[in-house]
């Protein structure tokens, strides 16, 4: 059986004691919802990272992850956090690829890639994210975009180490927009993901490998999303702000 994930992006959100609040929220409000397989993951601000690890400690259930990492593993690059640092503050894992940074950011398939190699070196799960714009979507080239995402940005990673990786399917237009897909079209993505999957890694490691939706992601769309036969969880943005939405969405899985 594949991990269920719900990971919480916080985005550039919260002071520092704002975030040490929500998160003090979150754990009390999940620590006796989240069961078997099921993982809640909390992607911070780097601020906030080392404080809410240590919040953490005593829950199984609730691991910490970065938004991003540079791919140097030290070195004069003002203003850069690496993955040996991320990983001292006890975080676990780290998105990679949000369609924010490759849009604001200009990181590329190339830079993912190290990225992604950079994080596994150092024991960090990259989060990867993977999805198309609106115009990609109308002009119906979403597999096409899609396909070459994973097989530029994260398809070079052996298998062994691939299983370590989580994939996200956000659909760029239904990010922090309000306009969910609705679950037959993200199912329709996971389905062509797991697919892809099954043609670089094979049966197991595409079966065990965990597809997160996200974009507009909350409590009353969770649970149609969350029950089709691809989705395992999703990576919640705004609804991860409110303690109390974003505990209904990990309570979907019970
Ligand atoms: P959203 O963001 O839930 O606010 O749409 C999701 C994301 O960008 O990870």
């Amino acid at each position: 059986m594949r991990k269920k994930i719900v990971a919480g992006n916080w985005k550039m959100n919260l002071d520092y004691q704002q975030g040490l609040s929500l998160f003090s929220e979150i754990v009390n409000m999940v620590k006796d919802e989240v069961i078997g397989s099921q993982q809640v993951v909390i992607c911070s601000p780097f601020i906030h990272l080392h404080s809410i690890a240590q919040l953490a400690k005593g829950t199984t259930q609730v691991a910490i992850g970065a938004q991003n990492i540079y791919f140097e593993d030290a070195g004069a690059y003002t203003g850069e956090v690496s993955a040996v640092q991320v990983k001292s503050t006890g975080a676990d894992y780290v998105i990679l690829g949000h369609s924010e940074r490759r849009a604001y950011f200009g990181e590329d398939d190339q830079m993912l890639r190290k990225k992604a190699d950079a994080a596994l070196k150092h024991g960090l799960s990259p989060i990867f994210c993977i999805g198309e714009t609106q115009e990609e979507r109308e002009s119906n080239n979403y597999f096409e975009v899609i396909r070459t995402q994973l097989e530029q940005g994260i398809f070079h990673l052996s298998g062994d180490v691939f299983d370590r990786v989580v994939l996200a399917y956000e659909p760029v237009w239904a990010i922090g927009t309000g306009l969910t897909a609705s679950p037959e079209q993200a199912q329709e993505v996971h389905a062509f993901i797991r697919s892809e999957l099954v043609s670089r890694y094979g049966q197991d490691i595409a079966g065990r490998t965990t597809l997160l939706y996200g974009g507009s992601c909350n409590p009353k769309n969770a649970p149609q999303l969350f029950a089709q036969p691809d989705i395992d969880g999703g990576l919640i943005g705004g609804a991860s702000l409110k303690s109390r939405d974003f505990t209904d969405i990990v309570k979907v899985f019970n």
